[in-house]
């Protein structure tokens, strides 16, 4: 870098281990991608934070870890551009959320949306996640964040409440101990194309209605076989509601150039799902086969897979070093 050259902006971003991922993560992972270049990216896998909810079934967890490595790669994250790191080898991520779960007041943390929902929902799973570890995940994140001094988190609108929960800790810390170790950070707003799954629900492997990135054109044919459709539509002559079907959603992310004549088409009763099914395949088929491919490759190299997490804890542990070192010295430890 010249002297001239201005520094970029940092941004934080991470995804807990959930093993192979699926289509609905493709937009969020696309736009890590493009904002590689214009700022200093720091993409860990969460595998602390899986623990909050899934500290029951870690057999996995390493399995889950290396796919998701190797989907990050696949669709074009860099390591030699970015920080790939796995979360839990940069200890400094727990001595962070240790100092800020001692200074941060338990109700900030009760009015977290998420929290109660998520009580909730795992409880009518028959699942008892009322832990000091998940009610505390929001601190991990702001220690996350916080950690490596970022500008920016690129976030979708429902996580937004975290970004700013992440701002008000960092400005008690700097208060309380008369400093200005923590830099505020910005949500940026993703453009996150939302994907339902096959049968139009939210996209999710519990309810089976995935394409995974790993599809073989097979397996993503069976599965837009699958896609419900307008059920008005009989046979080909009959006048289609496209704005009600699945696989029309696709089409606009898969074949934007021909959503509309599609549309007409089938609203004139001028096109049948097989054939628009078979269209969407194709076009599907061709933006996974690149990523596909990578994959076959990826696979049979775990030792590249662990020199690509443990170089990115290296680099990271570089600069949480610093925000620890300073955290340390303001709080007179
Ligand atoms: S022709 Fe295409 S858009 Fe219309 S109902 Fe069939 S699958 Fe859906």
């Amino acid at each position: 870098m010249t002297e001239s050259t201005p520094k970029k902006k940092t941004i934080v971003s991470g995804m807990r281990p959930t093993g192979k991922l699926h289509l609905g993560h493709l937009s969020v992972l696309e736009n890590w991608v493009r904002l590689q270049n214009e700022y200093s990216c720091y993409y860990f896998i969460a595998d602390w934070h899986a623990l909050t909810t899934a500290f029951d079934q870690t057999e996995q967890l390493q399995e889950n870890i290396k796919q998701m490595t190797i989907d990050w790669l696949s669709v074009g994250l860099d390591p030699k551009t970015s920080v790939i790191f796995r979360q839990s080898d940069v200890k400094e991520h727990a001595e962070l959320h240790l100092m800020f779960s001692m200074v941060t007041p338990l109700s900030w943390l009760e009015r977290v949306p998420t929290y109660k929902m998520q009580l909730q929902q795992f409880g009518e799973d028959g699942k008892d996640i009322s832990t000091y570890g998940f009610l505390g995940y929001p601190l991990l994140q702001a220690a996350d964040i916080l950690l490596y001094g970022a500008n920016a988190v690129p976030v979708g609108e429902d996580q937004v409440p975290h970004v700013e929960l992440t701002r008000e800790v960092a400005r008690r810390f700097n208060h309380l101990f008369t400093t200005d170790v923590m830099t505020e950070p910005e949500a940026l707003l993703a453009k996150i194309k939302l994907l339902p799954g096959t049968d139009n629900r939210k996209m999710s492997k519990s309810y089976h209605n995935d394409i995974a990135l790993s599809a073989t054109p097979e397996e993503v044919k069976n599965k837009v076989a699958s896609m419900i459709t307008d059920p008005a539509r009989i046979k080909k002559t009959d006048l289609g509601h496209p704005e009600i079907c699945t696989v029309f959603t696709y089409q606009g992310v898969y074949n934007e150039a021909e959503k509309e004549t599609i549309a007409t088409a089938c609203r004139a009763g001028e096109i049948g799902c097989v054939a628009c099914k078979r269209c969407l395949t194709e076009k599907m088929n061709a933006v996974l086969a690149p990523i596909v491919e990578r994959r076959h490759e990826l696979e049979k190299d775990d030792a590249f897979l662990e020199d690509v997490l443990r170089d990115g804890a290296k680099r990271a542990t570089l600069e949480a070093e610093k925000t620890i070192a300073k955290a340390r010295e303001a709080m007179k430890l």
